[in-house]
Formats: structure tokens, sequence, C-alpha cells
């Protein structure tokens, strides 16, 4: 089996390349909506150490610093999070698993390069309620 992200070059997350995730996101935390204090959440476990370096802009989603913490925190959330693709596991391929936008009430791909989404699914039919 290929699995095409792994063969993506690991690139540091440059502040250019955080700005362009968050023009693919319109600028807004996927989970909630909010504009303001905008972070990048690794949908993917890093590991113990962390690291800035990642292999594909699938890896990145704008959330907000509240709902990013809860992620790791709140167990609830943290649940909503893998539902809605916000979280993922660490054999997932993240360009094939769907990331649900609460402003948009849509579904989209990440592409795995390029800073770019397309429409999923679109529809809202089976978004949980208890992301609100
Ligand atoms: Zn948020």
């Amino acid at each position: 089996m290929t699995v095409r992200f792994i063969d993506l070059p690991e690139i540091p997350l440059t502040d250019a390349l955080r700005q362009s995730i968050y023009d693919r996101d319109g600028r807004r935390c996927a989970a909630c909506g909010r504009e303001e204090g905008l972070t990048i959440q690794h949908r993917k476990n890093r590991g113990s150490g962390g690291t800035d370096r990642f292999n594909g802009c699938a890896f990145l989603l704008t959330l907000c610093g509240g709902c990013n913490l809860a992620l790791e925190n709140d167990a609830t959330f943290a649940k909503t999070g893998r539902r809605n693709g916000w979280k993922i596991g660490n054999g997932d391929d993240p360009a094939a698993i769907e990331v649900y936008y609460a402003v948009e009430r849509a579904w989209f791909l990440l592409d795995a390069e390029r800073p770019l989404r397309v429409p999923a699914r679109g529809s809202a039919e089976d978004v949980p309620e208890d992301w609100r």
C-alpha cells in the first residue's frame, strides 16, 4: 500500500506557511469560528518532544487557542475533534480524512501539498451538535 503523505518532504512551519493555512481556512477557527487568537493545530500528534516540521499542508488546521487547548485537555471535545477530522490517528492519511468547518457547516478535504481545500460531503446532516 502506498502512503503518499509519508513521501512528502518534511518542511518547517514558517510564518508565511502559517498565514497561507489561515487563508485556506478563512481566517477563522474551524471548530468555533472565532477570528482572534488563531493557532495552527497539528491534526496528528507530534509525539514526545514535538516538532515544528511536518510533511504536508493537510496536517495543519486553523483553530483558536481555546479550541486547540481543549482538543488536548477535554476528552469530550477531543472525541468531537476526532469525529470532525480536527484530530486524526497516527496511521491516518490527513489528505483522506474530511474536516468539518463550523462556520460554513461543511466538510472539506485538505490538499496534501498546497494550502488548498475542496468541498467533501457537501452536507451537514451528520454534524454532531455537541461541538457548539
Ligand atoms: Zn475555536
